[in-house]
């Protein structure tokens, strides 16, 4: 059993020995280049675009501010609705809103969390102009079904692949597929600049327009054509995505043999639900979600987050609630229209998983929901 004075977290963010860092920004003082598109920015973008197999890329600030942007680089007509799911991170949606674009929710799979894309078509209206769907977890949604309905009603593609850092569909990589895509570099995702963002695109076009709108609209010395923020990424968290590039094949690999290790541990029980990966993709192990079906289990997400925290183990509701259940959007919509991200949003839960969190710890961890659920069926 876990004893009283550790603690186990959710997620530890990943860093590279100090040593590598410190030798990665020397080069920064003797530059004194610490912003605005230096050699560390050109760098890492010329690595990324290598690692993630993709031909554009635009480093941001963050994972949001590349998202909000990259919609706002599309110019849709104000009011305008956006096809998306409630089973997301708040900036999904927020990112729409702040666009002064109509967020409407499409329900999500059962078995992988993803936009249902067989939900998306009755949604669409003469008023919809862009499907955001996310990759949730990491799982890649139907890339080619949603590309098909898509193009039938001439609407724009943006995908959330905050969570898929790194992954390939059928040999691709996953910033290939729609118009745009966003990649979060936060400090709990797989892989991080501190914080940090991007957007990748087969759009050479949209990438001059996000340059522009990430840096106050400037185009040249003394032109200045669009009204851009400030959203750039500088050169001390570039070069900390320089030194993380370096181990997150391995980081990626401690996280597969943690995943592997709770599925032979907690798999067998009844009422245990895995989110289901395609055949024909490459996983990250970013996250760990486990879903407590209450009828087959016995027991509740709720019961085996209380039971984790009074044995000092981290684990987040992740995503409760739903996006549509929020104080700021609540009285615009009802979360029971989409009941399937309902049931998941109500009885899931991820537990902990990051490079580091030994075998013994996933043991423990897996004892205390065993015994819940013993418990709850004596
Ligand atoms: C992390 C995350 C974001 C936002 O990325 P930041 O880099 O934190 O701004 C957006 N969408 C999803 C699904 C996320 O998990």
């Amino acid at each position: 059993m876990v004893s009283a004075d550790r603690r186990i977290t959710v997620t530890k963010p990943s860093l590279p020995p100090m040593e590598e860092y410190v030798k990665e920004i020397e080069g920064i003082w003797a530059n004194k280049w610490l912003t605005n598109m230096g050699p560390k920015h050109l760098e890492l973008e010329e690595k990324l675009k290598e690692y993630l197999d993709v031909e554009n890329i635009s480093l941001f600030v963050n994972g949001h501010a590349a998202l909000e942007n990259a919609i706002a680089a599309f110019d849709f007509e104000r009011g305008s609705e956006v096809i998306t799911t409630p089973f997301t991170f708040p900036s999904t949606t927020h990112a729409i809103v702040r666009n002064n674009l109509v967020p409407v929710f499409c329900d999500i799979k059962k078995d992988d969390y993803t936009i249902d894309e067989s939900k998306i078509e009755p949604l669409i209206t003469d008023k919809t102009c862009a499907i955001i769907p996310v990759h949730v977890y990491g799982n890649i949604c139907n890339v080619e079904e949603i590309e098909r309905i898509a193009k039938k009603h001439n609407l724009k593609v943006i995908y959330d692949s905050a969570h898929a850092f790194g992954e390939r569909y059928k040999g691709v990589g996953v910033g290939q597929f729609g118009d745009a895509s966003m990649f979060s570099f936060h400090a709990t995702k797989v892989f991080n600049t501190i914080e940090g963002g991007c957007i990748t695109t087969k759009d050479a076009g949209l990438i001059k327009r996000l340059s522009m709108l990430k840096n106050f609209g400037i185009e040249g010395p003394e032109t200045i054509d669009y009204i851009g923020g400030n959203a750039k990424m500088n050169e001390f968290s570039a070069a900390m995505g320089i030194c993380n590039l370096r181990h997150v094949e391995d980081n990626i690999r401690e996280r597969k043999a943690i995943t592997e290790r709770y599925i032979e541990r907690l798999g067998h029980i009844k009422g245990i639900h895995f989110n289901k990966t395609r055949d024909d993709q490459t996983y990250n192990y970013a996250y760990m979600p486990v879903l407590f079906d209450p009828a087959e289990s016995g027991t509740t997400r709720d019961r085996v987050f209380e039971r984790l925290q009074e044995e000092n183990i981290g684990s987040r509701k992740y995503f409760y609630p739903l996006v549509s259940d929020y104080g700021c959007y609540k009285n615009d919509y009802d979360s029971k229209d989409t009941p399937v991200a309902k049931y998941v949003s109500d009885n899931i839960l991820t537990i902990p998983i990051y490079p580091g969190l030994s075998i013994a710890d996933v043991d423990d961890i897996c004892d205390v929901i065993e015994e819940e659920i013993k418990h709850a069926n004596r």
